[in-house]
């Protein structure tokens, strides 16, 4: 990329980053570690910071800018919708709302949507949608799975497998345990007299890219049946196209005689291309558990937020995006698996499912490292557990992008290799 030979920025720019940044050391609550970028635009695949500097974006706003940035469809929706009407609240019925449940429920099977603005409360609904339904017989407890994530309100680090996301905030919520993923004996001990459900990731992202086996899925559906259990899937990240298939599910089990039906699908990320939305779809057979009064959102699929997530079904259908994540996807793939066989000092493993890859690197290079050095090459990636990095690319990038990125995967390996 020609603009890694640029000279450095004049002192007045690079004092901008510094500016922002105390901007952030002041006002900002700093729960985040950030890395040393300031952000300012973005077009397609690419962003850059306030140096000017280019950056190719294989993070895509940790699996969710779908169609890239600055999206010329998405600002015409935005933009239009806007003038029409922004919100109204949930007391009136707007069309987009409609549509887009109708959207959702056609590409899963007959079923109600709920709308909301993010991942964790997409799971909120999920975690009340298995309260209610197990009510009336005194179950309520729903049985996660390690190095799982399920968002960062009280209920989701409940619900999420990770110590780290839940130390310093106990009492924790109750009626929420783990067992290891992938295990289906673990998840039949599990269960006990007040078990009301099963939440998985059929692939797990925050954690490092853990996928599924199409067994365990199947197994995880029978269990449920046999126990009356609800068996919900979250698929805030893995989902919307990302894998080759609108779920993740869907993926795993492609290559299965017979598929199976979740009994409720949280969603979010992906879905509004960068604009908040999530959403949880509740099987046809339990449309009416959560009936009026049960649960609300003020925020939740305004017409402008549903004219959005519309317009990105539209343009992913049109164009095939699914069918571009699935081919350059198991392209960088590929690229990434002859990468590990030269330099299997360096990377240890790599897995994933269309635009969503992991690249476990040995023990001894720490994915926040990588990267940082990855930064200095002009690319995002996002770290994942301690020694993974995750690419989450826009659903839209293309072959030559993908390649770009590649090379400049390959020329940190070598560096890193020939410091071994
Ligand atoms: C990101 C994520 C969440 C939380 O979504 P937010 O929008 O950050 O609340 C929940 N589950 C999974 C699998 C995620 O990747």
């Amino acid at each position: 990329m020609k603009e890694a030979l640029q000279p450095p920025a004049p002192a007045i720019v690079q004092n901008e980053t510094k500016r922002v940044q105390e901007l952030f050391d002041k006002n900002v609550v700093p729960s985040y570690s950030r890395f040393d970028l300031v952000l300012e635009r973005g077009e397609g695949s690419y962003v850059w910071d306030v140096d000017g500097k280019r950056y190719l974006d294989l993070a895509g706003g940790i699996a969710v800018c779908s169609l890239g940035h600055a999206h010329p469809e998405i600002t015409k929706a935005l933009t239009e919708q806007s003038k029409k009407l922004i919100h109204v609240s949930n007391l009136y019925y707007t069309k987009p709302q409609g549509q887009l449940a109708e959207r959702i429920v056609e590409h899963i099977a007959p079923g109600r949507v709920f709308f909301c603005n993010s991942g964790a409360e997409a799971n909120e609904g999920l975690f009340k949608f298995a309260r209610k339904f197990g009510y009336a017989a005194g179950r309520y407890e729903i049985i996660t799975t390690t190095d799982s994530f399920h968002g960062r309100t009280l209920a989701g680090i409940a619900a999420t497998g990770q110590e780290k996301v839940k130390k310093g905030f106990a009492p924790e919520v109750t009626g929420f345990g783990q067992v290891p993923f992938n295990d289906l004996e673990a998840m039949r001990r599990a269960i006990t007299k007040t078990t009301a459900a099963i939440l998985i990731e059929p692939v797990q992202g925050e954690s490092g890219v853990t996928i599924a086996k199409p067994e365990y899925l199947i197994g995880l559906r029978r269990l449920c049946d046999e126990h009356n259990l609800l068996l919900l899937f979250d698929e805030v990240q893995a989902g919307h196209f990302r894998t080759g298939k609108f779920q993740s599910w869907l993926r795993v089990l492609e290559n299965e005689k017979v598929g199976l039906l979740p009994d409720a699908v949280s969603m979010a990320k992906s879905l509004g291309g960068g604009f908040p939305i999530g959403a949880f779809w509740i099987r046809e057979r339990f449309a009416n558990v959560l009936g009026p009064g049960t649960h609300a959102s003020t925020f939740g699929g305004t017409p402008l937020a549903c004219a959005v997530a519309l317009k990105i079904f539209d343009v992913i259908e049109k164009e095939d995006l699914a069918d571009n994540a699935r081919q350059t996807g198991e392209f960088i793939l590929g690229g990434l698996q002859e990468l590990q066989q030269r330099f299997p000092n360096v990377i240890k493993g790599v897995r994933g499912f269309g635009f969503m890859i992991g690249i476990e690197f040995q023990a001894q290079f720490k994915a926040v490292d990588v990267v940082k050095e990855l930064h200095k090459r002009h690319l995002l990636s996002v770290p994942a557990g301690t020694s993974v990095i995750r690419l989450l690319p826009a659903l839209n990038l293309s072959r030559g992008e993908a390649q770009d990125g590649l090379r400049i995967i390959e020329s940190l390996v070598a560096d890193l290799a020939k410091k071994q």
